[in-house]
């Protein structure tokens, strides 16, 4: 913030701002619901298709009843819907990043309302897509057509992306990203998804884990033979690939035993050690929860440590093809199904060729086969705009909000912080039972109401502070 009458000036205007929105919020709350579930009851199933154009037309409807011009653009999958609207000139300008497309609606006997036919119980919103993501990115639509019909306009020049395969791993968007550049320009980028801290508390995340899945094979026999009248004789896939795999992991401090895997992991600053120090979470609670004994080695790592600061090395699964009933056969394939989830400057790229220049040196009958990739994303804790966010999120939503340096799981936000080079900040609107992804997923409706109101307040902070802008980009060691 800057210093003086003027800051205390613009930050009472910021106030004003918002608590006009507030005001409109609570006075509207019937017909703002309205549209959320209008919204959540068009299907968007990035898997097979269902409804994914109508959404799409929907989603620039909503664009353009908050002000903004919008567009549709063809990408080799699912298109995007992409907006934007003029603000004051001297601010920041900010992009708002969520996904239209939802998770299938998944075994329609366990929801107690049907996923495309929202219903309000008990101050939750249900339905498919309520949290994840169309609620939390209608909050921000929301909020854009508020500031302009109080106040005339917005704060700042900003541009809605809504992408239409977030649920499919996002193939085309950073290839979109690329080909409609000239739509992209920003200075920083928000996005709300996923729910707030595990402990109901609000954060705000600078980044997420990427990922990287892959099989691991080996052959045996030409096909499986009976292991009495070969055994001893037809070589076992199986017992080879769990000799390969289990020296691929120290036991005890849990690294992996690849070489070169670690070299792109950053070690901790001091303000990185305190943020994470900071973070509420209790290993042994929920270990508890897990129903587990004891957590994955090394013993000695707190709870927030473990999902946001270290790579990880995965079992997914392990088969034969014979898997099923037990029959006596020596197999002629096993598989290992792996992730890695990476960190810091970990590309997916550079981590698969270090899998296979190991395994050709140490196991070369050992076949490697890359599955899908994202990157990790990484805003440093030093970035410009996040002392903006920080506050109007505390004053929209009512309470300071945590600092995540990273989120354990992926979301294709590299792509802007990576590809565009721009700062990337998340303040997620959803209660931490949401359940996304499964059935009787669900939004509370304070939380989208004051979702809207905390959008407002952000994009009214950062139009108040000085047009520094761009001085330090996401990506760099923090
Ligand atoms: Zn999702």
């Amino acid at each position: 913030m800057p210093q003086g009458q003027e800051a205390d000036g613009q930050a009472l205007a910021a106030d004003a701002g918002s608590a006009a929105v507030r005001q409109y919020v609570a006075a509207n709350s019937e017909s703002l619901l309205r549209t959320l579930l209008d919204y959540v009851a068009q299907p968007s199933v990035s898997t097979t298709g269902e409804g994914v154009a109508e959404a799409a037309e929907r989603g620039a409807g909503l664009m353009r009843a908050a002000g903004l011009t919008a567009e549709i653009l063809p990408t080799p999958g699912s298109p995007l819907v992409i907006g934007s609207a003029p603000g004051r000139r001297d601010s920041p300008r900010v992009m708002i990043y969520g996904h239209y497309d939802v998770q299938p609606p998944g075994p329609l006997d366990e929801w107690q309302s049907p996923p495309f036919r929202p219903e309000v119980r008990d101050g939750r919103v249900y339905g498919r897509g309520t949290g994840d993501n169309k609620g939390q990115h209608l909050a921000h639509l929301l909020a854009l057509r508020i500031l302009t019909e109080t106040t005339g306009g917005l704060p700042c020049p900003v541009t809605v992306v809504l992408d239409g395969e977030e649920e499919v791993g996002s193939p085309h968007f950073g290839w979109a990203a690329d080909r409609y550049r000239d739509r992209f320009g920003a200075d920083l980028v928000l996005w709300s998804d996923g729910p707030v801290h595990d402990s109901g508390q609000a954060a705000v995340v600078l980044g997420v884990r990427g990922i990287l899945t892959f099989e691991l094979r080996v052959r045996g026999a030409r096909y499986p033979v009976h292991s009495g009248n070969w055994g001893g004789v037809a070589p076992n896939p199986a017992w080879r690939l769990v000799e390969v795999l289990s020296a691929l992991r120290d036991p005890v401090t849990g690294r992996a035993l690849v070489d070169g895997f670690y070299d792109d992991v950053l070690p901790f600053t001091p303000q990185e050690r305190k943020v994470l120090d900071d973070i509420p979470g209790d290993l042994a609670a929920a270990l508890a929860e897990l129903g587990a004994q004891a957590p994955e080695p090394p013993a000695d790592r707190a709870l927030y440590e473990r999902l946001a600061a270290w790579p990880t090395f995965t079992i997914n699964s392990l088969s034969c093809e014979d898997a099923g009933e037990h029959r006596t056969v020596i197999p002629s394939v096993a598989v290992a199904r792996c992730d890695v989830r990476l960190v810091d400057e970990q590309r997916s790229e550079r981590v698969a060729g270090l899998f296979r220049a190991h395994l050709a040196r140490v196991a070369p009958d050992v076949e490697f086969v890359p599955g899908r990739a994202m990157e990790p994303s990484r805003t440093p804790l030093g970035s410009p705009h996040l002392a903006a966010i920080r506050s109007g999120a505390a004053e929209g939503l009512g309470e300071e909000p945590l600092l995540l340096p990273a989120l354990g799981g992926s979301l294709p936000i590299h792509v802007f912080t990576g590809q565009l080079g721009l700062p990337c900040y998340g303040v997620p609107f959803a209660n931490v039972d949401e359940a996304n992804h499964a059935p009787n997923e669900n939004l509370e409706l304070d939380r989208f109401y004051s979702g809207i109101t905390a959008s407002a307040a952000i994009l009214t902070r950062l139009a108040a502070e000085p047009a520094s802008g761009t001085e330090a980009k996401a990506g760099g060691p923090a």
